[in-house]
């Protein structure tokens, strides 16, 4: 009997304490984490460097008000929009909350050109939250049923089509952006074509709207680059940050560049919590680690590396359709459902993901080396033999 809502049908295992890619539970079994919070522990577990941020940051001050000055928030957002080549950043708590500040912009942009019912061009299979607005742009069903009316002021075009969105663009004159994942996480480790970006920075140059970039899984480095758009060399209107963030602590930041920077004025948009000092110092630290540690450049190596020897040792193996990779976000897709992986890896001390309902997904934190990843690989591939042989 739990307290807890009945929100998530959790594994059966507590986890006591970690180190790096570590985890331990409550009985002193050890676990290697290829799941890392969902995207969320980029520098794995008990960093030193984020601690001590953490630690220190509490000791002096945890929390004002955004009704202040607060000098980690801005330190933050310059730092953020460096990276991203982008001009204004609005600091939040979580992904849903980041992609919520973007299709208010969106909207009130719209509005500002004169449209009065601004339409928002979203893909089948992306996943944006939990929030009505998020939940509404998301393209699955099972994250929106009951929970009608949704929102309007969205329409879907399959992922990875320029075609589809070149083809709205001739007849709706309502849209004012576009909300997409460069990798859909959620919808099963997708990877757009190299081309796809570019196409939809074309169409949005040429019609006025803007690009809006779910990076809350892709950005931190986790697809071998800060940011995955750096890969398409594009640069978007409007990018949604949150899971590596803050390296465990929760915050999300909505970047914006050029007129979508200028949208927000007082009292358009705001968070009690969004920005706090406490949170801003996790981010920061974090941000540095990637940077010192050259972990950008280690997820690219090290995601390769996983899907190469995965590949090695899954090649001819029937029932395996694919493995692919973004950096650190690897995906194996099986022909059937593979959910049960999740349970026979939890026995044998390897913490995966499935999603997608056949799509084994891996997310380690960006620090784990070629050793951990070999570990993972001779761990997971003979968990899958079985489980397609049996
Ligand atoms: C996880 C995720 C979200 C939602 O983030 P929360 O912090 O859970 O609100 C949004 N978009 C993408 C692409 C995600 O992976």
């Amino acid at each position: 009997m739990s307290y807890l809502m009945n929100t998530y049908a959790r594994q059966p295992v507590t986890f006591a304490k970690g180190e790096g890619v570590w985890l331990w539970d409550e009985d002193g079994k050890k676990y290697l984490d290829a799941v890392a919070g969902v995207a969320v522990n980029s520098l794995g577990h008990a960093h030193p460097r984020l601690a001590q941020a953490v630690c220190e940051q509490a000791k002096t001050l945890i929390h004002t008000s955004n009704l202040y000055q607060i000098a980690k928030q801005e330190a933050l957002a310059e730092k953020l929009c460096g990276l991203a080549d982008m001009d204004k950043a609005f600091i939040c708590n979580s992904g849903a909350e980041a992609n919520e500040a973007a299709i208010k912009l969106a909207r009130m942009y719209g509005h500002g050109k004169g449209i009065d019912t601004p339409t928002i061009i979203v893909m089948e299979k992306s996943f944006h939250g939990r929030t009505m607005a998020t939940l509404t742009a998301t393209g699955n069903r099972k994250v929106q049923a009951g929970f009608e009316p949704l929102l309007g002021g969205f329409v879907r075009v399959p992922y990875n089509d320029v075609n589809a969105v070149a083809h709205i663009a001739e007849h709706n004159k309502n849209i004012v952006a576009i909300l997409v994942e460069p990798v859909q996480g959620e919808g099963g480790v997708q990877i757009s074509s190299a081309g796809y970006l570019r196409g939809l920075r074309s169409l949005c140059d040429a019609h006025g709207w803007l690009l809006m970039l779910d990076e809350v899984q892709t950005g931190i480095g986790r697809t071998g680059t800060w940011f995955a758009f750096q890969q398409a060399g594009i640069v978007p209107d409007v990018m949604a940050l949150a899971k590596g963030l803050g390296g465990g602590f929760p915050i999300g930041a909505c970047l914006a560049r050029g007129a979508a920077a200028e949208v927000f004025k007082p009292g358009n948009h705001g968070s009690t919590f969004g920005g706090n000092p406490l949170a801003c110092a996790a981010a920061l630290a974090t941000l540095t680690a990637v940077d010192e540690l050259g972990l950008c450049r280690n997820a690219a190596e090290i995601g390769d590396y996983i899907r190469t020897s995965l590949s090695a040792q899954l090649d001819g193996v029937a029932g395996v359709v694919q493995v692919r990779n973004a950096g650190l976000m690897v995906g194996i897709e099986l022909n059937k459902p593979c959910a049960e992986l999740v349970r026979r890896a939890l026995e044998q001390g390897l913490l995966i993901n499935v999603t997608a309902d056949s799509v084994v997904r891996l997310l380690p934190p960006l620090i784990m080396n070629r050793d951990e990843a070999g570990q993972l690989v001779t761990l997971l591939s003979k968990l899958i033999k079985e489980f397609l042989a049996g």
